[in-house]
């Protein structure tokens, strides 16, 4: 009786820990924000793909239960690089995409595992252990029947982490101001945890219902979002114009993370880049490689962000371990992986060390 209450006791403070969301170390996501930048790797579901777990198209993260040792990798090789957050890989394990590839029965169990892989890595580490939620893709503003499934699928979503005692939310990759403000509410019925929405803009510079990426992030900084702003579909060269619209346009932190590809003002998203060489055919999602940003593009992106007082930064889907520690260094940090950054001082013709030797160097200009 006695042990029984004393664990009794211990998970009860265990519990406690949890809700003051600081990750286990004391601070939480906005006192960190207030200290300096907070980086959050995303785009999972893409580098995941990248390595043979996933598969492209419905983009559902069955490797969840597949292979769970590849998702806590994954969340230890972001970390080690850098990543300040462990998120929890429920993007796109909601309801709907489960219906979609014939699993609905797994949702709750399919939740319950990413949550619990992300909280280890969290824990492990000291990172912040955040819950996500994402857009739906059923989201219309005329059906009512199809805004009730919305709420439904945010509901059980939040219901399952805050189970799992996240530290705080994300509610990512929304096109649709009515679907964020859906998603927001479902957040604060349940939980008191700070809260990130940030929206995905496709070609056009404003959301499908017609406000612009300003409009849309100061009605959700006044509903009660702690940082608002932008992920994924835009590249750092077509999301920063409107980043710097957002953050005159609120008070609060803002969010920026975009894809590492090389989008343009014709081809403003991911989704549009098509391919000279291939027929100019469309290069999403799998033939996207020509159009990766280098480690000192997610560098200049890292600075010019945190520059502007951005200071919630990632970068969204393509992203590898490498983009994330430039991400980190271009604040000023030493992350773990950092004791691998090139170095060229000892390269056999490219080095400037006294023991290369002439014979390569004065090679160089023909290798
Ligand atoms: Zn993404």
């Amino acid at each position: 009786m006695a042990a029984r209450s004393r664990s009794k006791a211990k998970s009860v403070k265990a519990k406690k820990r949890a809700g003051k969301g600081n990750g286990g170390t004391g601070r939480g996501l906005l006192e960190r924000l207030k200290e300096g930048a907070v980086i959050c790797a995303e785009g999972y579901v893409f580098e995941l793909e990248r390595r043979g777990y996933l598969q492209a198209g419905a983009f559902v993260p069955e490797v969840l239960f597949e292979h769970p040792e590849v998702v806590e990798q994954l969340h230890l090789d972001f970390v080690h690089a850098g990543s300040d957050v462990t998120q929890a890989l429920t993007y796109y394990v909601h309801r709907e995409k489960l219906r979609l590839i014939g699993r609905e029965k797994d949702l709750a169990p399919m939740n319950r595992a990413a949550l619990r892989i992300a909280k280890k890595v969290a824990r492990k580490t000291g990172t912040l252990f955040a819950g996500d939620i994402c857009n739906t893709n059923i989201y219309d503003p005329n059906d009512p029947k199809a805004i009730k499934e919305v709420e439904r699928i945010f509901d059980e979503q939040v219901g399952w982490a805050v189970e799992a005692g996240v530290d705080y939310f994300v509610a990512e990759t929304l096109a649709w101001v009515g679907e964020a403000e859906l998603a927001l509410k479902a957040i604060k019925r349940q939980s008191k945890v700070p809260t990130v929405v940030t929206f995905a803009m496709h070609q056009e510079p404003i959301l499908r219902d017609g406000l612009t990426p300003a409009e849309a992030c100061r009605r959700m900084e006044q509903a009660g979002a702690d940082v608002v702003g932008l992920n994924c579909h835009r590249g750092p060269a077509t999301m920063m114009p409107l980043i710097r619209d957002i953050r005159q346009a609120v008070k609060c932190h803002v969010a920026a993370l975009p894809v590492p590809y090389r989008t343009t003002p014709q081809q403003p998203s991911f989704m549009s880049l098509t391919d000279p060489c291939c027929n100019n055919q469309r290069a999403f999602p799998v033939g996207l490689d020509p159009f990766m940003a280098t480690r000192s593009e997610i560098f200049d992106f890292g600075r010019e962000a945190f520059a502007l007082n951005v200071r919630y930064l990632g970068v969204c889907c393509g992203a590898g371990p490498h983009h994330i520690r430039a991400l980190a260094e271009s604040l000023g940090r030493h992350p773990p992986a950092s004791r691998y950054t090139v170095d060229m001082s000892k390269h056999s013709f490219f080095g400037t060390d006294k023991m290369i030797r002439r014979i390569q160097t004065e090679y160089r200009d023909k290798a």
